[in-house]
């Protein structure tokens, strides 16, 4: 007879007691048992020193600049609201790793300010046009009030004895400000929140690209260039931003280039787990990549990396629809010549534009073996340019006279704009959705 109280030393027992314990310890049953436990009860052996001297402001950003935040934080929040488990995917090092950046860059930006209220302006837009994109989280303000209490709870702990009075008064008002800001553009937003989509169809232009369209339950009448943010059934919780690659119609059909960014959470199973039926959700679209149509027009200079091409085509489609439009000079690059895999529709649609000229640039000058085989590329006015992107743009001088707009990875992002600007393209000339 199997004694059921038997320890590991049970040898027909492979799930020994210990292991099982050492399971359990592991699962956070507290809510399940409708506990609240703070766990940040056992003080910091090591907390952060916090300097007399330093503006409160940044030693608010040095408590959250320490590694132990994300965890502390993310358990403080899990136990502030269960809500807070469904909000944030199971893995939030993302998301949290964005929030400190934002914070930070809000407390430095504030400190920097000394009472210059421009300053403090653009941090409030900032917060309300966050406040927009989190319109799909279908927040309350208690959430709000519980994400402020955590926070307080957070770098108190993290600070030990070095928090004072003076530190939470700048947090509380700090807080306060953001939060407010965050409220009002939840609240400016039109339209429903999320709608429901179905995949309809899957593309693979590429061995890490995809192409998938979507028919949504009601049509979302974006802009052309902007970019919606979705939430797939393949990693809960995570939400990513992606632009659609044709204009908004009656139908609601949707496009989205999609591709597989080596580490990431989602964009694998965007590319190779998704299948026609699975329902998506899409928010609200946001965005400020356009082409200015004010008369006189200014020519166009669009730089497209990889999958950044998506919401450029959605801006050329959209103006094939006008009589006349500004030049429209199209830069499009990827790592190898056969990654462009968008060339073809790029030349389908010049050979009725006039305005288009498309210059395919890639950095390797062929196409590696593992790739497999791959058609050639169609034929354009200009040839294919070997180099980066950025490389390919400055080479042709300044642009100076042009509007810009660049879309593509962060690091293409960054290299183009800094590059651009190093060669005399106004800053203010340059547009992007920041990544
Ligand atoms: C305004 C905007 C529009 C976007 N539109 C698209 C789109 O149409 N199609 C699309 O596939 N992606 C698009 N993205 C990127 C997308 O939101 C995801 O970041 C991407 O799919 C990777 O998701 P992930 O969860 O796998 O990895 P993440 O956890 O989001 O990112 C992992 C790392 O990869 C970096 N990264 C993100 N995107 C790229 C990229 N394209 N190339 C190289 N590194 C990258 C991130 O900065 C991060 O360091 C867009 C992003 C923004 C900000």
């Amino acid at each position: 007879m199997v004694d059921s109280s038997s320890g590991p030393d049970n040898a027909d027992d492979p799930f020994g007691r210990s292991e099982v314990e050492d399971l359990v310890r592991d699962i956070d049953l507290d809510p399940f048992l409708g506990r609240r436990v703070d766990p940040l009860a056992e003080p910091l052996a090591h907390p952060v020193p916090v300097g007399t001297g330093t503006p409160p402001l940044l030693a608010l950003r040095d408590l959250l600049a320490d590694p132990r935040f994300p965890d502390l934080f993310a358990r403080a929040l899990r136990a502030a609201d269960p809500d807070f488990r469904e909000l944030f995917p199971r893995d939030a090092t993302g998301v949290l790793a964005e929030f400190v950046r934002a914070m930070t860059w809000a407390l430095e930006t504030t400190e920097a300010s000394r009472g210059d209220t421009a300053a403090t302006d653009e941090v409030v837009e900032f917060a309300r046009h966050l406040g927009a994109d989190h319109r799909k989280l279908e927040l309350a303000p208690r959430h709000h009030q519980r994400f402020g209490e955590a926070l307080a709870h957070t770098l108190r702990h993290l600070a030990g004895r070095g928090w004072d009075d003076r530190l939470a008064t700048t947090l509380d008002t700090t807080y306060r400000v953001l939060s407010t800001a965050l409220q009002q553009g939840e609240a400016a937003g039109h339209g429903p929140a999320r709608v429901g989509a179905t995949v309809v169809e899957v593309l693979r232009p590429t061995r890490d690209g995809g192409g998938v369209r979507l028919i949504s339950d009601v049509m979302i009448d974006y802009h052309p260039g902007q970019y919606l943010s979705v939430l797939t059934p393949y990693s809960p919780g995570v939400w990513r931003r992606l632009s659609p690659s044709i204009p908004a119609n009656p139908a609601g059909q949707i496009e989205f280039h999609v591709r597989d960014v080596p580490g990431g959470a989602l964009s694998g199973s965007l590319v190779r787990g998704v299948g026609a039926g699975d329902r998506w959700v899409l928010a609200r679209p946001l965005g400020l990549l356009e082409v200015d149509r004010t008369e006189p027009f200014r020519d166009v200079l669009m730089v497209a990396g990889g999958t950044g091409i998506a919401p450029l085509r959605c801006l050329l489609m959209d103006m094939m629809r006008h009589g006349f439009n500004p030049r429209v000079h199209l830069f499009y690059g990827a790592r190898f010549p056969g990654d462009l895999y968008d060339l073809p529709t790029l030349v389908d649609l010049a050979a009725t534009a006039p305005w288009l000229t498309i210059q395919p640039v890639s950095e390797e000058d062929t196409d590696p073996w593992w790739a497999g085989p791959r058609q050639g590329l169609p034929r354009t006015l200009h040839r294919r340019q070997t180099g980066t992107l950025v490389e390919a743009v400055t080479r042709w001088g300044s642009w100076a006279d042009r509007q810009v707009l660049v879309a593509g990875s962060p690091d293409m992002i960054r290299a183009t704009v800094r590059g651009m600007v190093a060669a005399g393209t106004p800053r203010e000339n340059i547009s992007f959705d920041r990544p």
